[in-house]
């Protein structure tokens, strides 16, 4: 049983430490990261060049399921990953960590949205947590904005007015509470990543008073077999083996 096992999260390094080496677990990454955190087995770095490129890769490499435990926010692959298996009929689970309640936040579809609302509720200090890839969309907002990234976004996608504090979670309450406070933040922008791991954040914007912007999750493709945990993933291959 060969399975192939879509990562990028702390989830998926969970999972292949729970069937490595029982089973043949082949870890995928993008390559984003320059020093990416390492799962235990084999791994492979980079994109399989799009659809065809991973239906190749899937029947050279004789891969009996795949599990796609890459973060809600990757649609991409996630979406590629779903019209291969279904196309080649190979046994297909995507592992996405529940979401979380959006409490009070103001819920937004797209980074754009968030750019819009941040600027429409004159919001000046914003305390900005979407990732380097989601910067774009903030640049021309007349705002100071504190950008927490793990790797450095392109220099052309900043905000004029910025710091970068480049950093990995997971956070603590006490140290969100403090760099909102130090900061002065008016606004926190998130996705709905979910998860525990930069979930302080929010309880920290909370008891701080700052609102929060939250970015809704992409949807899932229609039809695919979904868990929340990586107990539930593990006994989905397990029961694969056994069947
Ligand atoms: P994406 O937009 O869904 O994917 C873009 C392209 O990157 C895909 O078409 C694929 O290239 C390649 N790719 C993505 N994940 C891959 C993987 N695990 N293995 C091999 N190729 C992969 O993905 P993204 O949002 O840029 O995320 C990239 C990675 O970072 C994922 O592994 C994800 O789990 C992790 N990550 C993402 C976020 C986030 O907020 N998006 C946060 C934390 C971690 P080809 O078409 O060439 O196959």
């Amino acid at each position: 049983m060969k399975v192939l096992l879509l990562g990028g999260t702390g989830e998926a390094r969970a999972l292949a430490a729970r069937l490595h080496p029982e089973v043949e677990v082949i870890s995928s990454l993008a390559g984003r990261v320059p020093d990416p955190a390492l799962p235990v087995g084999p791994v492979r770095i980079g994109g399989f060049g799009g659809v065809d490129g991973m239906r190749q890769w899937l029947v050279d490499e004789h891969v009996d399921a795949v599990v796609d435990a890459t973060h809600p926010f990757a649609a991409t692959i996630t979406a590629h990953a779903a019209q291969v298996c279904a196309q080649l009929e190979v046994p297909h689970l995507v592992l996405a960590r529940p979401a979380w309640g959006p409490g009070s936040a103001i819920v937004v579809g797209s980074d754009t949205e968030a750019a819009d609302t941040v600027a429409n509720n004159g919001y000046s200090r914003v305390f900005l947590t979407t990732g380097r890839s989601g910067t774009g969309a903030f640049k021309g907002v007349d705002a100071w904005f504190l950008i927490r990234a793990v790797t450095p976004p392109d220099a052309d996608t900043l905000p004029a007015d910025h710091e970068l504090l480049l950093s990995r979670g997971p956070y603590d309450y006490e140290g969100e509470l403090a760099l909102l406070r130090e900061h002065r933040i008016e606004a926190l922008v998130t996705k709905n990543s979910g998860g525990a791991m930069t979930e302080p954040k929010l309880r920290a914007a909370a008891a701080a008073g700052v609102p929060v912007v939250m970015v809704d999750r992409p949807p899932l493709p229609p039809g695919v077999h979904t868990v929340t945990t990586v107990e539930e993933a593990a006994a989905w291959v397990r029961a694969k083996i056994a069947g």
